[in-house]
């Protein structure tokens, strides 16, 4: 009676990379041999090797859990891209519907085994196409297979593994901390997981890189502009991706637009310089411009007479803040964000709290 939605399987959920280079691979099961590290209920147990000189894999949740997260049995990470769950929930904008305490969730999970059958809670395909992209784009495409390494030899880090050749670990020093340092539960449920967070780190500076879909829009943004730094250095780069219509170098802001003739220049200009481009031994930052204003633009004038600023906002020391650069290249030049021209502080924003008649101090 107990064991009734006990799974019983014949193969696990793993994902491409867990699984090792060979299909074939052997494995060996074990029928309700431990508690699924999230709900604890006891489920089976796959073990195996993934590859020669790899070491031993095995299954560390239940089949249902990693139904409802659509992530591995053995790695948590999510099925179809290979990412944390905290990166792909934030990119779909999912909200983790798992309960965390274990009555709870152990009612949550034994009410949705019966409706799942292959399904996921995780619909993809609802999901809208440009965040569907966006993880395409973050994700490996090929296993990664030297996550199946044989964990690092502490005794070795500590100078002190007697075993040479023999030692069945791996005699390195750590240098990326690697996914097993992690707890399961957490990055189940995708929170604090210091992995997923670099990622979502790191899309974030690239999702200014969004190439816009107006195919007309041809220039790119460039910032970090010094003043040794000639129209005639960036017309000698940017020559070699293709046929330049102009170029516009704001010295004051330290900015500059190169205007290619064609898309596929910029295209070509943008994959290859952002985030990496050098020039003088300056690092300036390259992304896509906008043409012209997106929208009606109706307070454009009062922008220019209440900042008396003629020109962009300009970085201010090193590097800006990405939200910053998002304003300046959604605005056409040459006038200052709205609303944003006109102070430079917080505390002369006057719609930040504390500021209106004191009320707004919270307690
Ligand atoms: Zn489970
Ligand atoms: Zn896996
Ligand atoms: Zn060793």
């Amino acid at each position: 009676m107990a064991r009734q939605g006990w799974e019983d399987s014949e193969f696990p959920i793993v994902c491409e990379t867990c699984l090792g280079p060979n299909p074939y691979v052997r494995m060996t099961k074990q029928k309700h041999g431990k508690e699924c590290k999230i709900c604890g209920r006891p489920f089976t147990i796959f073990q195996w090797c993934p590859g020669a000189g790899m070491r031993n894999k095995k299954t560390e949740c239940c089949q249902t859990c990693a139904k409802v997260k659509n992530v591995c049995q053995t790695c948590v990470l999510d099925l179809e891209f290979g990412l944390p769950t905290q990166v792909r929930d934030t990119v779909l904008q999912t909200r983790d519907d798992v309960p965390r305490s274990n009555v709870n969730r152990e009612f949550f999970v034994a009410s949705v085994e019966g409706q799942l059958g292959n399904d996921s809670l995780i619909n993809y395909a609802k999901a809208d196409s440009t965040a569907r992209e966006q993880l395409k784009r973050i994700s490996r495409v090929e296993p990664y297979y030297k996550r199946n390494r044989p964990h690092i030899c502490s005794f070795y880090v500590k100078g002190e593994c007697k075993r040479g050749d023999e030692c069945p670990y791996r005699h390195e020093l750590p240098i990326d901390n690697d996914l097993s340092n992690q707890n399961i539960k957490d990055r189940y449920h995708g929170k604090n997981d210091p992995v997923a967070q670099r990622i979502l780190n790191r899309t974030d500076r690239s999702r200014t890189l969004n190439t816009p879909e107006d195919k007309s829009i041809t220039s790119l943004f460039l910032t970090g502009i010094e003043k040794d730094i000639s129209e005639q250095d960036l017309r000698d780069f940017f020559y070699g991706f293709g046929e330049i219509k102009s170029i516009n170098v704001v010295q004051k802001s330290k900015v500059a637009f190169i205007n290619y003739a064609t898309r596929a220049a910029a295209e070509l200009a943008v994959s290859k310089t952002f985030n990496n481009l050098n020039i003088k031994g300056r690092t300036i930052r390259v992304q896509w411009g906008k043409a012209r204003p997106q929208g009606p633009r109706s307070d454009l004038q009062a922008g220019i007479d209440g900042s008396g600023s003629s020109s962009y906002a300009a970085p201010m020391g090193g590097p800006p803040a990405p939200p910053s650069i998002d304003d300046l290249i959604n605005m056409p030049p040459p006038p200052p964000p709205p609303g944003q021209g006109s102070f430079s502080y917080p505390s002369q924003d006057p719609t930040a709290l504390g500021t209106v008649g004191g009320r707004e101090f919270r307690a």
